[in-house]
């Protein structure tokens, strides 16, 4: 257990004797309110409030925030109440208090949207003054420290939560060692073997890495002594967390790492860092590609240093960092402690230019409606590690690792993003899924008529851009329920003798509407889009005497399927449903006989999932209710979407026969999505391919191609046997 006077000492390096006593009179005041309980681990709870105000005496806090450190479990766990603390410490100790406090737990309805809530709630007391994250970290790194009291269940939750948020947070804040240190704890819970693996490897080449590192301290020492320049050199082996993270994502095992030690070379001013950079590049050769210099442009952090790989002594890979006092100091306790010794007191976050994120997070994460998608968001905005892009115009932008040029646009300007078609990096068209890379130059081709897509969401990396296109796209998909419903309204109307339009005008359907529980006409219509109610369950209220005559109406429907064909005369058969080249929430192309544009189609009501679109002539289609298909057609042109078809190939077992076929399907201009073949005995190969076709059109020239090459004895189009699907 911590003692009192280790604080009390730490805070008197940095503050004067006001600030001292106040956090002695915490200190008993914590005491006093704690005695007699006890932690899981058995030790007296005292031992919690003094760890975390310990923490953050070692992070050059100010007097009130490591008294808020002794304070911060009062008035959750104690008879004490917020007033009271105000009463003893003032209104900005209690302030830091109440932002600590979690809040009860009954109001809520799962974990996860406890977690949001009180993850939301802390957000802004940290906007109001960020210290209240300082003492939240401090409480939570204890914790962390003392997890393996707790069950195994309430271990992992806490620990997914740490890194997901608490890690992240204190990158983001550039409290380094405390990231390192509850990642490394974490990791430790939610992954024990390959914890427990890296962990025994390090323990087994102890000896041999500590002779290591004092060899290159040595060398380093003999050079800068002999060159006149100051420095104090460290080394280490890195972080059990932060090796699994390399090893993974070079897919080495640890016997092939290289840089598991590393170097930091701190000297007194920031010219000296070039100086000693000289120095280590004329000892050892240095790693092409890897030197960075975050000291001429910082992280968003404030991290100012050079990074350079070289090859070491024994002809290894060797990291070192090289850094001046200052800029080390502000690594180890973060850019707040910068502020606080600078101002003092309270730091509103959103005063501070270096805190916009938690600005904008806050109000990305306002847009979010479920603590799912919250806190979701909240992770992709809470991104490791960051990335630095160049406008064409040569600013700066900030994005996290594996960022495309849609989050580029999005972080420009949310009107680019949205009409964002195309990216330019380093003056090459490229594709908007691109990830970027520091340094890239990006620039964004805008057009007026071009709009967020769904299929963006699978490679956005920030929470700007994913909350932005969710939200157009759901608009966007709202409307077209809509229109869609509205036509499928209309055409059973018709084909019912109900003017549909009139019943808009008379009020009528809104009163249906509001029989069936929606709040007016377009809500009606939506659900109908979305296929959540029949078109005939909408007006089968509205009008009692469909029922008289239901037999009817049913052969009436029954005989579509065979009407619903390619070319609508005249503009579209009027009871007919356009239907764009989209696979989306509305509209799914079934996956047993694939139509493309030009098909004779049919489309089936699925309850609650939209409208399924088949062939006509698809097998599927006779064992449906009759009752909920839907005669459709596709709209001319506009569409590039390519659309799967599935062919049967039947050939001679010859030599070069794929290679044929695959020159056909080359010269065609038609993808290979997926294929598999079977030999015969008789010397023949049958071939199932699916392809990606735009149109019947190109489906059935690639399929004459196919039958002209000499071993192809057979080609046809064919359903999946699975049948049923896409239902
Ligand atoms: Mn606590």
């Amino acid at each position: 257990m911590i003692r009192i006077q280790e604080i009390l000492d730490k805070v008197g390096e940095y503050h004067n004797q006001e600030q001292a006593d106040l956090v002695r009179k915490a200190y008993v005041y914590a005491a006093a309110a704690h005695s007699g309980q006890v932690r899981l681990s058995g030790e007296p709870y005292l031992s919690h409030p003094l760890a975390v105000a310990y923490t953050l005496a070692s992070m050059r806090m100010d007097g009130h925030t490591v008294a808020a450190g002794f304070l911060h479990d009062t008035v959750e766990d104690t008879k004490v109440s917020s007033a009271d603390i105000r009463e003893n410490f003032g209104e900005d100790v209690a302030a830091l208090v109440d932002g600590v406090t979690k809040i009860s737990l009954l109001s809520f309805d799962s974990k996860e949207a406890q977690q949001a809530e009180n993850i939301r709630k802390m957000l802004l007391a940290m906007n109001e003054d960020l210290r209240v994250i300082f003492v939240k970290l401090a409480d939570r790194l204890h914790n962390m420290r003392t997890l393996e009291f707790m069950k195994p269940e309430k271990q992992r939750r806490i620990s997914q939560e740490t890194m997901d948020i608490y890690a992240s947070l204190a990158n983001r804040l550039g409290l380094h060692r405390i990231k390192l240190e509850l990642e490394d704890l974490s990791f430790r819970f939610l992954h024990p073997d390959s914890y427990g693996h890296i962990a025994g490897w390090i323990e087994r080449h102890k000896a041999t890495d500590t002779e290591y590192i004092a060899d290159v301290i040595r060398i380093l020492n003999d050079v800068l002594q002999r060159n006149g320049v100051k420095a104090q050199i460290k080394g280490r082996i890195k972080q059990i967390y932060s090796i699994f993270r390399k090893m993974n994502a070079q897919n080495l095992s640890l016997d092939e790492m290289h840089d598991i030690i590393a170097f930091r070379a701190i000297v007194p001013e920031m010219k000296d860092c070039y100086a000693v950079l000289g120095l280590v590049h004329a000892t050892w050769k240095p790693v092409p590609g890897r030197f960075k210099d975050y000291i001429s442009m910082p992280k968003a952090n404030m991290y100012q240093s050079l990074h350079t790989t070289v090859i070491g002594p024994k002809g290894e890979r060797m990291e070192i960092q090289i850094r001046s006092e200052e800029m080390d100091n502000l690594a180890e306790n973060g850019v707040a402690s910068h502020w606080l010794y600078k101002e003092g007191g309270r730091i509103k976050a959103r005063d501070v230019k270096e805190f916009n994120w938690l600005r904008e997070m806050l109000d990305w994460t306002r847009l979010e409606g479920n603590s799912q998608e919250f806190m979701r968001s909240l992770r992709f905005g809470l991104f490791k590690d960051e990335i630095y892009v160049f406008t064409p115009r040569g600013k700066v932008l900030e994005l996290p690792e594996n960022a495309t040029p849609v989050d580029f646009a999005y972080q420009v300007h949310t009107e680019i993003g949205d009409h964002c078609a195309g990216g330019k990096v380093n003056g090459r068209l490229v594709p908007l899924s691109t990830p970027l890379k520091s340094g890239d130059t990006v620039e964004i081709i805008a057009a007026p008529n071009h709009h967020p897509s769904r299929d963006w969401l699978k490679f956005v990396k920030t929470a700007k851009a994913r909350t932005r296109i969710q939200n157009f796209t759901r608009t966007e998909e709202k409307e077209r329920s809509i229109s869609l419903g509205r036509e499928m309204l209309e055409k059973q109307g018709r084909r019912l003798g109900i003017n549909v339009q009139k019943a808009v005008k008379d009020g009528s359907l809104q009163k249906c509407a509001l029989d069936l529980n929606f709040k007016d006409i377009d809500t009606l219509l939506s659900a109908v889009g979305y296929a959540r109610i029949t078109p005939r369950r909408a007006l089968h209220l509205l009008l009692p005497k469909i029922e008289e005559t239901p037999k009817e109406m049913e052969k009436a429907d029954s005989k579509h399927p065979a009407e619903g064909s390619g070319k609508p005369a005249g503009g579209g058969k009027a009871d007919s449903v356009v239907i764009k080249g989209i696979d989306d929430m509305l509209v799914r192309f079934a996956k047993c006989c694939n139509p493309v544009p030009g098909d004779a189609i049919i489309g089936y009501i699925s309850r609650g999932r939209g409208v399924a679109v088949h062939t006509a002539d698809c097998p599927t289609v006779s064992q449906m209710e009759p009752e909920r298909l839907l005669s459709v057609y596709w709209e001319g042109g506009g569409e590039t979407q390519p659309f799967p078809a599935r062919i049967r190939i039947l050939c001679k077992n010859e030599r070069g026969v794929l290679a044929k076929i695959a020159g056909v399907m080359e010269t065609s201009g038609v993808n290979i999505d997926s294929g598999s073949f079977r030999s015969g005995i008789d010397g023949r190969t049958e071939l199932e391919m699916l392809i990606e076709v735009a149109d019947i059109a190109q489906l059935l020239l690639t399929m004459d191609r196919l039958h002209k090459v000499d071993s192809v004895l057979e080609v046809s189009r064919t359903t999946a046997s699975a049948g049923g699907e896409g239902r």
